[in-house]
């Protein structure tokens, strides 16, 4: 089954409100087998509503609406269905007692604009909408099937999982099912990355998406299948070919901080931070992960006050991991240092130092730092070398 989302409202169109309304509907479908083809936002126009509505009818077999249900003039998407299906709105009498049924519930006076709640298409299927006053509605037509929601996420989502997908699933056979996996990985280019798993990211089933911040991979298997074993079977063949080939710069299920902190608990290992500068990305990166900062002890940060070329600054960094692991009795002290300037390409010096019971180890890379996510690139070389480590990596 093909589908199409359209988010309804003005104010998605303003930008004053983000529409996180389509993203969760579209992990919905996904994760049951709908095969999303486009996505739309419109503003609060009975025409252009309709139209959109039309024009999605024409390329698929499900449009599923969201939002302009309220009981104000300019909550209009029953008149746009209603137009754009060719269907007169029909009294509902039922609609209305379940309105004013909610209204006396919250003990408060119903208004006679909630009168237009209550009409629907002639012969759409009405949901009830337990949470809200809306009532949310399914009209199966010979250009194609229109489910309509409410624009307020928690009785958007409420009505999609306890309506919709029931409605999917018994009455439409969706039954496929679409299982997604990430999996971590850091500490390569993503170019070279993706020359490895080329073969992988240009097959259709299951597929393999890279996205890249800041020299942290997420690769996103995909695999659709009839049943929640054979979709796991799939995915799990794929992951095994990446683990394979990719070995050690797989950080596995859960990001890089986590997976730092995690095995500092499990060592029962405590670090203290040096940071060169006062963006102290060490510190961030660390702390984006919940719990990331419980084997924390301490972090240092002092801000260059000399020129500093990048040979100094690989030894500020080793001194700077010394100092502060025994400033507070940790077991790592884990430090970065960058140059004072960039060199003539741009691209700054940076010099990252771990250092363990057993020795020191430290990595220079050069980065372009002009760009405030040029720091990140500094937690994530750091956190690395210290996940080498925890894993009993040789150097
Ligand atoms: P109600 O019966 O409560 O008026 P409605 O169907 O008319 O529901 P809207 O008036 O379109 O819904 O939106 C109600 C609120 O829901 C908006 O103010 C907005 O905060 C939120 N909302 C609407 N659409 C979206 C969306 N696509 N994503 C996220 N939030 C949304
Ligand atoms: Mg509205």
């Amino acid at each position: 089954m093909d589908a199409e989302i359209i988010a309804i409202g003005s104010e998605l169109l303003l930008g004053s409100t983000i529409d996180t309304n389509s993203a969760y509907l579209a992990r919905q479908m996904a994760a049951a087998g709908v095969n999303l083809f486009r996505k739309s936002v419109v503003g609060d126009n009975v025409e252009r509503i309709a139209a959109t509505i039309h024009e999605a009818l024409a390329r698929a077999d499900l449009v599923i609406c969201t939002g302009g249900l309220g009981p104000t003039l300019d909550d209009v998407t029953r008149e746009a269905v209603a137009l754009a299906l060719g269907r007169p709105l029909e009294f509902r009498p039922e609609l209305l007692e379940q309105i004013a049924a909610r209204f006396a519930a919250f003990r408060r006076p119903m208004s006679e604009s909630n009168r237009r709640q209550a009409f629907i298409p002639a012969g759409a299927r009405a949901v009830e909408n337990p949470r809200g006053t809306a009532p949310a509605f399914i009209v199966e037509d010979q250009a194609g099937t229109v489910i309509v929601l409410p624009g307020v996420p928690y009785e958007m989502r409420f009505l999609f999982e306890t309506a919709v997908l029931p409605y999917l699933r018994d009455e439409r056979g969706v039954s496929d099912v679409i299982l997604i996996k990430t999996i971590h990985a850091t500490g390569l280019g993503e170019s070279v990355i993706g020359e490895m798993i080329a073969d992988l990211m240009q097959q259709s089933n299951p597929t393999v998406g890279i996205s890249a911040k800041q020299a942290r991979y997420e690769l996103r298997i995909g695999a659709r299948a009839a049943s929640q074993a054979e979709a796991e079977a799939l995915v799990a063949a794929a992951e095994a070919t990446i683990r394979e080939r990719l070995g050690r710069n797989i950080v596995g299920d859960e990001p890089l901080a986590e997976s730092v902190a995690r095995l500092l608990t499990e060592r029962e290992l405590t670090i203290a931070l040096y940071e060169g500068t006062g963006v102290a990305p060490i510190f961030r990166a660390l702390a984006s992960a919940p719990g990331g900062t419980e084997r924390l002890r301490g972090v240092m940060i002092h801000p260059l006050d000399r020129p500093t070329d990048e040979h100094a600054s690989a030894s500020l960094a080793h001194a700077g991991a010394i100092s502060a692991g025994d400033r507070w009795r940790a077991d790592l002290g884990l430090g970065a240092q960058a140059a004072s300037s960039p060199d003539a390409s741009g691209f700054t010096a940076v010099s990252v130092a771990l250092v363990t019971p057993e020795g020191s180890r430290q990595v220079t890379r050069r980065y372009d730092l002009h760009q405030p996510e040029g720091w990140e690139f500094v937690g994530t070389l750091a956190l690395d070398l210290a996940r080498r480590y925890l894993l009993g990596e040789a150097e």
